[in-house]
């Protein structure tokens, strides 16, 4: 679901959050300096620097690094003796090299650097970047291992788990659907085809049942000479497919791949449900979301619905100019976020500055007095915008969620007793508790039929 996903949606402040520390081994003073700097920018991560191995070894002894980052050759140890060291610390490695080095394959090969990159001109800096980026941000995503040979699952965990992944191990296809079952986040399954219980296509194919490739991306591998194997399992629904014996950078650059347009997908569905200047869901994935969560609803279980305008907003425009508006829109968003996050009720900005909630196990009483509890906070808070102090009121309507009944005729009931309480003075909530008394009030036998 769009939320869960949300949740732990890898960004740069994720990574921030985490306080990595690289070490930079570096002997040129001006790439050390772009490097640092850039990094430090765009991961949040502590950058430690040295230019030696001498240096490199102090550092090593009196800190914990998360990534080191070499030249292959320094002034005190011109043959890649840095690569030996790093491995005695155990800290993960990453090369650069000035030209393609064969040297630098090798020893991705014998498995004691992650990565290499080559000093090609311009994009050496974005790429060093991406890379440690990459590696960094790949903690986040589980990936599953699904192979009944012992020995060919730890090769390709082992690959994995070196490449900061979180790895979880299956030796049959009915081990992985239970892990799927149980564990709700995992990003990506590498299955092998041949297995006793179920093969590689038939696990697929079950997958696929419930989960999309926008939500999990599926690798198969294979050690078969069957040349038609390949697009069988894509057929199936895999998103890749690699014969063994593989090359491991080969691997590692399809898994990265598989990784990259899994983060793309999160990354654009979040900007898709995101009002942009509220930060706020917007009116689709309002409706998509309580869609699902109505649909989701146990019998027995309530919900209730809350529309909210901000009362003479365009006084506010008009007086203090659009972008104190915007200001204000986005206090008022933020309040809602905060008073709305413990019960993890749902707000989203409908459009304008009109909001609207989705109240989980809420009945309509106590839907109404936590509208009154919002339209309370709202009205005492004071705002300050370009030295004007401005105050705000908001109405709102709000109903429990009928079982039967369409959601959109909910929220019609919900905008119905908004329309009542503007009409009514503003500043107040309305909801089916106090429809006699706005009833009343409207005097409007009109809005009267409409219940
Ligand atoms: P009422 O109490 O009846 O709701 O009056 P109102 O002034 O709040 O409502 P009205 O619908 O007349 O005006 C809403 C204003 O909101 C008009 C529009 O220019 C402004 N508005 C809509 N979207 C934005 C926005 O994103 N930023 C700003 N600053 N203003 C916006
Ligand atoms: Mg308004
Ligand atoms: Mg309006």
């Amino acid at each position: 679901m769009a939320g869960r996903k949300d949740a732990r949606h890898v960004s740069v402040a994720t990574i921030k959050d985490d306080h990595n520390r690289i070490l930079l081994i570096e002997d040129s003073p001006a790439m050390t300096m772009l490097l640092r700097q850039r990094m430090e920018e765009e991961t949040g991560a502590d950058v430690v620097c040295c230019d030696s191995l001498a240096s490199a070894r102090v550092c090593l002894q009196t800190q914990q690094f998360t990534l080191a980052l070499t030249g292959l050759n320094l002034p005190d140890a011109p043959r890649g003796e840095i690569v030996g060291l790093l491995g005695d610390f155990g800290v993960p490695t990453i090369v650069f090299t000035a030209i393609f080095d064969p040297e630098a394959r090798e020893r991705y090969a014998e498995k004691k650097i992650i990565d290499y990159i080559v000093k090609d001109g311009k994009r050496t800096i974005e790429t060093v970047l991406q890379t440690v980026s990459r590696i960094l941000s790949n903690r986040a995503f589980t990936i599953l291992v699904v192979d009944d040979a012992r020995s060919a699952r730890s090769g390709l965990v082992e690959i994995l788990a070196r490449q900061n992944f979180r790895v979880l191990e299956a030796h049959s296809g009915k081990q992985a659907l239970e892990i799927l079952e149980a564990e709700e986040i995992i990003d990506l399954v590498v299955t092998d085809y041949h297995m006793p219980d179920m093969d590689g296509y038939e696990l697929t194919r079950r997958i696929r049942e419930t989960r999309s490739s926008e939500e999990m991306r599926i690798v198969g591998v294979s050690s078969s000479n069957d040349r038609w194997l390949s697009a069988s399992f894509l057929k199936a629904g895999a998103c890749d497919f690699i014969y063994r014996p593989f090359v491991p950078e080969e691997l590692q650059c399809r898994i990265d791949n598989n990784i990259e347009t899994l983060k793309q997908i999160q990354r654009l569905r979040y900007l898709a449900d995101r009002d942009y200047l509220t930060g706020l869901s917007n009116r689709r994935c309002f409706f998509e979301k309580t869609k699902q969560m109505e649909e989701a609803r146990l019998p027995g279980q309530c919900s209730s619905v809350a529309i909210l305008d901000i009362d003479h907003f365009k006084r506010i425009n008009d007086t203090y100019g659009h972008e104190a508006g915007d200001r204000v829109l986005k206090m008022v968003a933020d309040t809602l976020t905060e008073i709305c996050a413990p019960a993890k009720h749902f707000a989203a900005r409908l459009g304008g500055e009109e909001f609207a909630l989705y109240l989980r196990n809420t009945d309509a009483f106590q839907a109404h007095s936590f509208c009154e509890l919002i339209r309370q906070q709202i009205e005492e808070l004071v705002m300050e915008v370009n030295k004007h102090e401005i105050a705000v009121t908001i109405s709102i309507g709000v109903v429990e969620t009928e079982t039967g009944e369409s959601f959109d005729n909910n929220l019609n009931a919900a905008d119905q007793l908004l329309y009542l309480a503007k009409s009514n003075g503003r500043n107040r909530v309305y909801s089916t508790l106090t429809l006699p008394e706005a009833m009343a009030a409207a005097k409007s036998s009109a809005v009267a039929e409409l219940f």
